[in-house]
């Protein structure tokens, strides 16, 4: 049964320390074999990366919960703590899935046409719709002059994005790893007035490279 496999996943995800409940409940929703091709239907549930076509992964799991977990931590804990949310690096829409849980919608930019595609498949399948993606060059940030109430990059960066920052509204977090394919760190940044950004590095990483322009 897939519940029960999802359960299982959950499960290990809070023995590895993934602690906030609204994450762990919101993992609990998404299907994650929806996202992935039928071949990977096996490996659906284990805590990994897997490809997705295009030379892209969906994120493993873990990385999902805890990116999430940043970025919800300072909220109040309410079911739905944010507003609207800005990812860069859709992939197959699984990141997106448990975004759209904890927030009112979800904005996301990805760089392969085809992957845009996909998501949006995804999504729709799971009966959700609070969101729109943009195909798109996430270093750009969202083309229209908005500020999010939080940012999640699935994609490193060598440095934390300008415009991304400059979309934060004050008191919103973005969660970004930052670095090379040999050294990366995940890194959150908190706007704390119009020029003012707290950064702090949270734990070593190994995500795929954030490329600017598109596909
Ligand atoms: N969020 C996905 C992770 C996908 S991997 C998940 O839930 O599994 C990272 C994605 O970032 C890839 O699809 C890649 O194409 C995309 N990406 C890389 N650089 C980008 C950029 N500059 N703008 C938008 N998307 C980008």
């Amino acid at each position: 049964m897939i519940t029960n496999k999802i359960e299982k996943l959950v499960k290990v995800l809070s023995e590895k320390g993934i602690s906030d409940v609204r994450v762990l409940q919101a993992m609990l929703e998404i299907p994650r074999h929806e996202f992935l091709d039928g071949v990977f239907d096996a490996q659906a549930y284990e805590d990994m990366s897997l490809p997705i076509g295009h030379k892209q992964t969906i994120s493993q799991p873990f990385i999902v919960a805890r990116m999430t977990e940043l970025l919800i931590s300072e909220t109040a804990f309410v079911d739905r703590p944010l507003g609207e949310v800005l990812e860069i690096g859709a992939g197959c829409g699984y990141q997106t899935a448990v975004l759209s849980k904890i927030c009112r919608k979800v904005f996301a930019i990805e760089r392969i046409e085809q992957l845009c595609a996909v998501a949006k498949k995804n999504l729709k399948k799971l009966n959700i719709n609070n969101f729109e993606i943009k195909y798109g060059d996430g270093y750009e940030g969202w083309k229209i002059e908005k500020k999010f109430d939080g940012i999640l990059c699935a994609a490193a960066a060598p440095l934390v994005p300008k415009k991304l920052k400059q979309q934060l509204n004050i008191g919103a977090k973005l969660v970004c790893p930052v670095g090379d394919q040999e050294n990366q760190k995940l890194m959150t940044v908190k706007r704390i007035s119009k020029e003012g950004f707290e950064e702090e590095l949270v734990e070593n990483v190994l995500f795929v490279p954030m490329l600017e322009g598109v596909d």
